[in-house]
């Protein structure tokens, strides 16, 4: 996956059967759908690709037992599914996670009990490991730092987990595979029309190099997550905003404050949500938060007060605390919660995401999750080949194995970039040459995930890295 030849595909391309803008789970999902049926695909993305939203998740393949409690069981269900093919097709880049709740009230182990284990008879025969109940004893030995004054005992179920960045690359690579261009840094900036009224193309500005673009296309799929209002203001100005932004903030950890393979459910914050502690390459994410947020920012900071929050919530179940400076990095990002209520009259909701068809044709998709981006984005590559009278095709991704480019044996792989961590020299050149990074943090936050994992080590390596950038060209 080169960028220079990405490129010289979009300069020598006349005509698109669709574009699509905005290269996170959604869009990138898109791409490969509509590469894979046989359609002339574009897809842009403004910064690097899962630099929103795409990147900043729990990492985790779930159908949701939150929603289970709301009542939810189609929504469930459906993400359940889902849950099956990701890990399925992603071998590489996932893994179950047995998780346990532990619980410090006899009905409540009952009551518990009870809803996981509905939440695991939901994914059927598409199940990933049976809900058990655990004694106290048992969830001390398999939870060496979980508070045990009181412990009754735990329920034990699972779900996936997953590299969430490392997945976005995948899947452009796999994208490209099957013939898709698809570019980081190239933003979409504004729509061509037909003399209907329709959109026949878009305006690009490729930000690497500051040249610009217009293409032709059959259709266009907005997939800016939280950004989806910006893009369809700029296509109609009367144009309601349907997405309402929620800022979730995620602490890394060392692995000595929660030890062991086992992930943590706190089923009720102080909030009423749930909280997770999820081990996670080498380390414990622990989160998230619900801000409600009135704008969309790119980079979004978590507030100290969500830390605080976290920390709170997290050390009423472990034996020892955890402070602020023994956490290895924070990071937030934006859940493009859709206005549902607002929108029931002029959308197609379908669970928890949304597909609006604008006057112009503009084909907009957000909402959703990240276990059900496959679905969202057969959803819109189906609406799209309708707009764009192209002849159908069946969505074939259930079948489609997703990875990464192939690293190739290299003596390099000996070099390690930072002593305390796994990751080479070679990784970074393979980064810059075969995933298209551009930037030292493409490499170390998206590509390899040290910027997510640990903020200092990966300052001490930058400088290393941008070495490599000056002596690779992509
Ligand atoms: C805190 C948090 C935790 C979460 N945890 C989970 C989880 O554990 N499991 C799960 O299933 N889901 C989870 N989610 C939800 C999931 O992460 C999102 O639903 C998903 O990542 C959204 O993907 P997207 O592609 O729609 O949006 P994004 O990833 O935000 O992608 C949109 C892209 O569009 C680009 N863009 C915007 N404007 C333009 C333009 N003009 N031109 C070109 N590109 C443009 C942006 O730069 C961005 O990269 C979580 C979300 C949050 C916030």
């Amino acid at each position: 996956m080169r960028r220079s030849e990405h490129i010289a595909q979009l300069q020598q391309t006349a005509r698109w059967d669709m574009v699509i803008i905005g290269g996170g789970a959604t869009g990138l999902g898109a791409a490969l759908d509509a590469a894979a049926r046989g359609y002339k695909t574009l897809l842009v993305e403004r910064f690097d690709f899962a630099q929103g939203t795409s990147s900043r998740s729990t990492k985790l393949i779930h159908g949701g037992v939150r929603y289970l409690e709301q009542g939810n069981i189609n929504l469930v269900k459906g993400a359940l599914r889902e849950r099956f093919f990701f890990l399925k097709n992603a071998p590489e880049l996932t893994r179950t996670v047995p998780f346990i709740l532990p619980v410090y009230q006899v009905w409540k182990l009952i009551y518990f009990w009870i809803g996981l284990k509905l939440y695991d008879l939901l994914s059927g025969k598409l199940s990933v490991g049976s809900t058990r109940l655990l004694s106290a004893r048992r969830v001390a030995e398999l939870m060496p730092s979980v508070e045990t004054q009181g412990l009754r005992g735990g329920v034990m179920y699972y779900d996936g987990q997953f590299d969430d960045s490392g997945m976005c690359i995948a899947l452009a690579h796999t994208a490209a595979t099957y013939g898709a261009t698809v570019l980081n840094y190239v933003e979409a900036q504004s729509f061509l029309y037909s003399s209907e009224g329709k959109i026949s193309g878009l305006r690009l500005l490729d930000r690497h190099t500051g040249q610009r673009y217009e293409v032709s296309a059959g259709a266009v799929i907005n997939a800016t997550g939280v950004f989806a209002d910006v893009l369809m203001g700029a296509d109609n100005p009367e144009h309601k905003p349907v997405v309402k932004p929620s800022r979730g903030t995620h602490l890394v950890v060392d692995t000595s404050f929660f030890e062991g393979n086992h992930a943590l459910l706190i089923p009720r914050t102080t909030d009423g949500r749930v909280l997770f502690a999820v081990p996670w390459m080498g380390k414990v994410v622990i989160g998230t938060t619900d801000v409600p947020v009135e704008e969309a920012t790119a980079e979004p900071l978590a507030g100290e007060e969500e830390v605080d929050f976290i920390l709170q919530n997290f050390n009423q179940y472990c034996r020892t605390q955890l402070r602020r400076s023994e956490v290895l990095s924070v990071f937030a990002g934006l859940r493009p919660l859709v206005r549902m209520q607002d929108l029931r009259s002029t959308a197609h909701l379908l669970r928890d995401h949304a597909l609006i068809v604008s006057e112009s044709s503009l084909i907009t998709i957000t909402g959703g999750k990240w276990t059900t981006y496959r679905k969202m984005a057969q959803d819109a590559v189906n609406k799209a080949a309708a707009i764009a009278a192209l002849p159908f095709k069946k969505c074939p991704t259930r079948r489609i194995a997703v990875s990464r480019p192939a690293k190739e044996p290299s003596p390099e792989y000996a070099l390690r970039l930072h002593p305390a961590y796994p990751y080479t020299i070679a990784d970074v050149r393979h980064a810059i040459r075969h995933e298209m990074a551009l930037t030292v943090e493409d490499v170390l936050a998206r590509r390899l995930r040290l910027q997510f994992l640990d903020r200092a080590a990966a300052q001490e390596v930058e400088e290393r890295v941008r070495e490599e950038l000056r002596g690779v060209s992509v």
